[in-house]
């Protein structure tokens, strides 16, 4: 049986998904350049699956590293994680976004393509929704404008694929659209591990309830939503996780060019966050209202249904499950790996 390559592996969606894969029979092959991550990750998987994760220390950029993994190993599709998606960090450095994210998986295909290898399943994002122009999102919603460079190489990445796909139909392609995912592995030892101040809401609330940080800055309260607080669709990252080996079967069955919106398809507020995570461990979140963060959007939560009617996928854990676990993971790790 020919292996899956997982881009990005040692990553928090990447990690979960070589669990999953690995738990499905997958044969796995990890790539990653560790630039947001840690080789821990991957003994952890190796702990919970109880199999070995074969790694390359490697970047995308790197055609002949690349080529020299295409060559030892019989790759039969990619999981393209790898990827560099720090909002605040793209609108400072945008070549370095445009360059790792573009150029790396331009170089990523083509060796993909030399090796015929035409098997891709890409990380998108809800944000190439932009300003939505309907809730709950569908598929069909319009792509919009995106506020920031990480957003238009997530953008530009989906349009380039597609572009591949639809000149050469031996492609199959599904791009999918996660929401926000949160969460962690039951076993509480692999996780999300921000490098330096969290951007994302569950993990600065996970550091503030590990007592790194004194409280948590709300957003604004003055947005159209039930509270005024910003309203997003939560995706326990399992849930993500087994949505790709979902994605990976209908690649099998030659899927052609397809758009899956990862999501739940429910939305909660920042403040039902921070009581969903009080009542579910019994932990205090002071918090402080701020001004609005440049660049979010007041409303974004997914319609799921295509996923579920094609895929046969579904989220099943639900919000509490979703705050456990990220506290269990935090808890038990503090500091990451
Ligand atoms: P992550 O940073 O934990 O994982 C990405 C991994 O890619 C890291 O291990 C990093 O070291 C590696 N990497 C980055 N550039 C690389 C390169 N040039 N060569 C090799 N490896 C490289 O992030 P994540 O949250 O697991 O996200 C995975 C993917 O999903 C990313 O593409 C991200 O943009 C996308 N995504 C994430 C979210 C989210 O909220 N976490 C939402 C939507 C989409
Ligand atoms: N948020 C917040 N404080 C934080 C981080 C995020 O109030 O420290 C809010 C943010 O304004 C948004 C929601 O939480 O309404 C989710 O933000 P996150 O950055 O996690 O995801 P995204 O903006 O990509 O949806």
């Amino acid at each position: 049986m020919s292996k899956i390559l997982v881009t990005g592996g040692a990553g928090f969606i990447g990690s979960h998904t070589v669990v999953e894969l690995q738990n499905s029979g997958y044969d796995v092959v990890v790539l990653d350049n560790l630039s947001n991550s840690s080789e821990k990750s991957l003994d952890r998987v190796a702990k919970i699956t109880g199999k070995e994760v074969p790694f390359y220390k490697a970047d995308i950029r790197d055609r002949e590293a690349l080529e020299k993994i295409f060559s030892k190993e019989e790759i039969g599709a990619v999981i393209h994680f790898a990827g560099l998606k720090a909002v605040g960090e793209s609108v400072e450095k945008p070549w370095e976004y445009y360059d790792n994210n573009i150029t790396g998986t331009l170089t990523l295909v083509d060796v993909m393509r030399k090796h015929g290898c035409k098997n891709i399943i890409f990380s998108s994002s809800a944000t190439v929704y932009g300003n939505p122009a309907f809730i709950p999102i569908t598929e069909e919603c319009p792509k919009g404008q995106c506020t920031n460079p990480y957003g238009w190489t997530k953008s530009m990445l989906e349009q380039i694929l597609s572009d591949i796909q639809k000149a050469d139909n031996e492609w199959n392609v599904i791009l999918l659209r996660y929401f926000n995912p949160i969460g962690a592995h039951k076993s509480g030892t692999i996780g999300e591990n921000p490098s330096g101040i969290p951007n994302n809401l569950m993990p600065f609330i996970t550091q503030v309830a590990v007592g790194k940080r004194d409280h948590l800055n709300v957003f604004g309260n003055d947005y159209d939503t039930p509270d005024g607080t910003g309203v997003r669709d939560y995706i326990h990252v399992v849930d993500l996780a087994i949505g790709h080996v979902k994605a990976l079967k209908k690649i099998e069955e030659k899927a052609g060019l397809k758009i899956y919106n990862l999501g739940t398809g429910h939305g909660y507020s920042v403040l039902d966050i921070v009581k969903n995570f009080e009542e579910a461990n019994g932990v205090k979140i002071p918090y402080e209202i701020q001004a609005r963060r440049p660049g979010d959007i007041a409303t974004c939560y997914a319609d799921a249904s295509l996923a579920k009617k094609e895929l046969g996928w579904e989220a099943k854990y639900g919000i509490r499950e979703m705050c456990e676990d990220s506290w269990r993971w935090q808890k038990n790790n503090p500091e990451g790996y």
